[in-house]
């Protein structure tokens, strides 16, 4: 494809599906399916606008924003929109061809989509946090709509950004309709929508260590990165389980728990307002003299011995070298949070040490698979839009720890029908999930 421009992220995800799909009897049993993998490889639509808008000073401010409709052949497109200074095309292709077989995984109609802008939120005030959302929805109103492509918040996209887009699209189209997720609780949200990544991520986990024989959250030592929405939750649950979570970070570097110490529910709470006020981590003033802080640093080479590792702030969050120091520490659990949190050769570094350490496997879960909830709930959230009814916190729970409980196990089944693992050998979640989503979306198509 030497006509087309590089797209490193895109290629990554991509490569890694691929990879997987290769090394299992799938194209044996299927040869058809390899013109269905050149197909869905493409998006469907993708659309690319300019975004104008005035800042405080009243200069006007220009950025990109992007729809990338991927594939509606299992129900409407659906992913987030992410507001970051990163976003290209290449990184929005990386997210909307993961989310294609995440939302697969979920079991629910969903296809797959992602959006954004190279807006940077940092620095800005609500009042132009506000403008820029009401530009982008001018541009993008005309393309979305509940059946067609409903999407939700990512990076740089929470409640406030959802409220201010939700607020245009009815305007400029004249109606209400669930075309966004992530909504207001007094204007058709879902209940447990914002927990919903973190707490599936964990209920994800939870299966993990269940089959792997290694009871559950209770005492475990878990390394979480990130301190946004996916890892506030995360870290909530994780300690409702009775788990000691050590670390949390963003991009300015990592608090790591000192000696037996470990965050509190307030000490999450802190951090949850230091981000909603958009600042860095150093703010934190909770526990002093328990924490330190690492400026420029992730936290897994400085946490020690853990027995889970979440990685929950963004791509590429987990290389190579980080991989082999968490297994050579004996962590034993590594979900993703983020999507592709991890890069290839960290993956591989996991997947090598699952196959050769036997009763000391450790065991990894791909974000396509254990961060799921989140756009589980935002299906469920344009179940209950669809029905004009709100279903109750425990209701929505229920079937959020369904759906995780699901996921992981078409992995296990897909992988023991496609890779079968050597005897005492965990099975391998990523091929099981690329298999199982891929198979899925392909069928329908
Ligand atoms: N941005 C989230 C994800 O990566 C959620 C998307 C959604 O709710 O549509 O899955």
């Amino acid at each position: 494809m030497a006509n087309l421009p590089a797209e490193p992220e895109f290629e990554q995800a991509y490569n890694e599906l691929v990879s997987t799909l290769e090394n299992s009897s799938l194209f044996e049993k299927y040869p058809e399916y390899r013109t269905a993998l050149k197909v869905v490889s493409i998006p469907e639509r993708i659309i690319q606008f300019r975004v104008t808008w005035e800042d405080d000073k009243g200069n006007l401010q220009v950025n990109r924003g992007y729809r990338v409709q991927f594939n509606s052949a299992l129900g409407p497109f659906k992913g987030g929109l992410r507001f970051h200074p990163t976003v290209n095309l290449s990184i929005l292709k990386f997210l909307g061809f993961e989310q294609i077989f995440k939302n697969a995984l979920t079991g629910l109609n969903m296809g797959g989509g992602k959006g954004g802008a190279d807006f940077d939120p940092k620095g800005k005030s609500d009042n132009e946090i506000r403008r820029f959302c009401d530009a982008f929805m001018r541009r993008l109103c005309q393309h979305i709509g509940a059946e067609t492509d409903v999407p939700a918040g990512d990076i740089g996209v929470g409640g406030r950004e959802v409220a201010f887009l939700f607020g245009t699209y009815r305007r400029e189209r004249n109606k209400w309709e669930g075309v966004l997720t992530g909504k207001g609780m007094d204007w058709g949200g879902s209940l447990i929508r914002p927990e919903a990544t973190g707490y599936g991520l964990v209920y994800y986990v939870e299966h993990m260590i269940k089959h792997a024989g290694q009871g559950d959250f209770k005492g475990k030592r878990v390394a979480i990165s990130g301190s946004g929405n996916v890892a506030q939750y995360a870290a909530l649950k994780c300690i409702e389980l009775g788990a000691t979570v050590v670390s949390l970070s963003d991009s300015t570097g990592a608090l790591v728990a000192e000696g037996d110490a470990s965050f509190t529910p307030e000490h999450v709470n802190e951090i949850a307002d230091i981000k909603l006020a958009r600042k860095p981590l150093t703010a934190f003033s909770g526990g002093k003299g328990a924490f330190k802080y690492i400026e420029g640093a992730r936290p897994w080479v400085h946490v020690g011995k853990v027995d889970v590792a979440l990685p929950s702030a963004t791509q590429n969050e987990l290389n190579k070298e980080e991989a082999e120091a968490l297994v050579q520490s004996g962590a034993r659990f590594v979900a993703e949070g983020s999507n592709m949190g991890c890069t290839l050769d960290a993956i591989e570094v996991f997947e090598a040490a699952r196959r050769e350490k036997g009763a000391d496997a450790i065991w990894y879960a791909p974000g396509k698979a254990s961060n799921c909830g989140g756009v589980a709930v935002s299906g469920l959230e344009m179940a209950q839009n669809s029905q004009r009814i709100t279903w109750t916190r425990e209701e929505v729970d229920e079937r959020l720890k369904g759906i995780m409980q699901d996921a992981f196990e078409s992995a296990l089944h897909t992988a023991k029908e496609y890779v079968p693992a050597k005897e005492g050998e965990l099975p391998s979640l990523v091929a099981g999930s690329n298999i199982a989503g891929f198979v899925k979306v392909v069928r329908a198509m």
